[in-house]
């Protein structure tokens, strides 16, 4: 008979490994970490680049210096993790037009305040309920419209809703945001964790608690137990299942459910947009842009909304790294992940080109991350429609029978951040511990009747 655990978790991102820990922690010793790839960390995960180490996926811990510790933060301070912080806040003083020429700081700040404007009274309209979304063909008096409009449009939008909209994030934990520059990587965060419960040595998890390259295709369900079957026809049975894939997956047909997931399950899975993030590095000979730290992040405008719109370079977390980069989304991350890596390199050094001339040199490297079509991520975070009550993410997160379900997007307040995962795999872990208590009482229960 295959093999039987307490708890099986599947995936082995932020989530999954604190939701381990927390059940370890609390005397579930036999439990199993069934990971789709080849490495723990999920979203976090870095690679050399250029001499240094890069993050793919999260690189910000988001909200520091607020009236509550942020707990990604305090474990990033425990184990001296390096940090710089970020100020977005210049961005809208380095816009840069097709021609190379900055926005004069008046016309981006009145750019910049119609944009939010425009975003607040949009917020307003749905939430009184009398939806014009220019969908039924009328326009908004303040549609973004110019190459600077659509540029801040999207940059609001897509990076720092913050200012339309509170964000429990910052609410909570402060609005500062610091950028992991540290060569072990964000994910030095997620190895340190594994070492208090998992057995490892020199750096290496060699614990066979954790197995690698088991892709989960099928969960079979009951009252009694999971039964978990994989890719490569191994078969785990478990009195509980954690499951942590993102909102992508689950929307995927990557896992099959039997019997099959309820109405209401499929549903609000359905509801959960995925935003697609994508974060291009580019590595040159030498600067050529300007440097100093109110100059980290900077702007193209085109009148195409999200084409290369938004810059950073890595001085301030790496001197003389010489790298850039350039963060597109949604849209635009699907249209270049289909394309070749050259065909992208051509298109950021035109627009390079355009905002800093003719005679800068070619990238020398160019990386370009896949999260959208990557099928163990397919994108990469959760975003609820702005205006969803809480039900949609209520259910998401609701175990269907012995199936529990954690991940970021299972995070009511902090979805979309590493702290989002962290805390909703500690959520879960108490409330599958709560569950097998209650197994417990009544089997006790049982054994006195006799
Ligand atoms: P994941 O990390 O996705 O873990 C799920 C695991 O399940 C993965 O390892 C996956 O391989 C595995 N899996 C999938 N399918 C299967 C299967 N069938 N069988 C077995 N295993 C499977 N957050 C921040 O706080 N700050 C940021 O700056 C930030 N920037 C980001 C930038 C990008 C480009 C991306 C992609 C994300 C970013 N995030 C950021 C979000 C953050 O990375 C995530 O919220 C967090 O890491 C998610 O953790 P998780 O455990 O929920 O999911």
């Amino acid at each position: 008979s295959s093999p039987c655990s307490s708890v099986i978790i599947i995936g082995a991102g932020v989530s999954g490994m604190s939701a381990a820990k927390v059940l370890a922690e609390n005397g579930i010793q036999d439990l199993m970490i069934l990971e789709a790839s080849d490495r723990i960390g999920g979203r976090i995960r870095k690679e050399k680049f250029g001499g240094v180490s890069v993050e793919l996926g999260a690189g910000w811990i988001a909200g520091v210096g607020g009236k509550e510790a942020n707990p990604v933060w305090e474990l990033a301070a425990q184990l001296g993790l390096r940090t710089c912080f970020s100020d977005y806040s210049n961005a809208r003083y380095n816009i840069y037009d097709r021609s190379g020429k900055i926005f004069p700081s008046g016309i981006a700040a009145d750019s910049y305040k119609k944009a939010v404007d425009s975003a607040i009274q949009k917020l307003r309209d749905l939430e009184a309920n009398c939806v014009d979304d220019g969908s039924n063909g009328t326009e908004l008096p303040l549609t973004p419209k110019t190459p600077i409009e659509l540029a801040i449009d999207f940059i609001l939008h897509d990076f720092e809703m913050a200012e339309v909209e509170p964000i429990s994030t910052y609410v909570d934990f402060g609005e500062r945001e610091f950028l992991v520059a540290d060569e072990r990587g964000y994910e030095f965060l997620l190895y340190k964790m594994a070492e208090e419960f998992l057995f490892t040595s020199e750096g290496k998890i060699l614990d066979n608690r954790l197995k690698l390259n088991k892709v989960v295709r099928e969960l079979q369900h009951s009252r009694n137990g999971v039964t978990v079957t994989t890719e490569d026809g191994c078969v785990y049975e478990a009195n509980y299942v954690i499951l942590s894939v993102s909102i992508g997956v689950l929307q995927s047909d990557l896992i099959s459910f039997r019997p099959p997931l309820p109405r209401w399950k499929t549903e609000a899975i359905e509801k959960c947009d995925v935003m697609v993030y994508t974060k291009i590095f580019l590595k040159f000979p030498y600067k050529f842009w300007p440097c100093g730290p109110e100059k980290e992040f900077f702007i193209y405008a085109h009148e195409r909304r999200g084409y290369y719109t938004f810059w950073q370079h890595m001085e301030n977390a790496y001197p003389g790294s010489n790298i850039l980069v350039v963060t597109l989304t949604n849209g635009e991350s699907k249209r270049v992940e289909a394309q070749s890596d050259e065909e992208t390199l051509k298109e950021a050094m035109g627009v390079l080109r355009d905002m800093f001339g003719p005679d800068i040199p070619n990238a020398t490297n160019i990386l370009v991350p896949r999260w959208w079509n990557n099928r163990f991520q397919r994108g990469s975070y959760s975003n609820y429609p702005i205006i969803s009550n809480n039900q949609v993410v209520n259910d998401i997160k609701a175990p269907v029978g012995r199936i529990f379900f954690t991940g970021e997007h299972t995070s009511e307040r902090f979805n979309g951040y590493v702290h989002g995962g962290y805390l909703a795999g500690i959520d879960t872990s108490k409330a599958v511990l709560e569950e097998i208590r209650k197994d417990e009482r009544k089997n006790d229960n049982q054994n006195q009747n006799f």
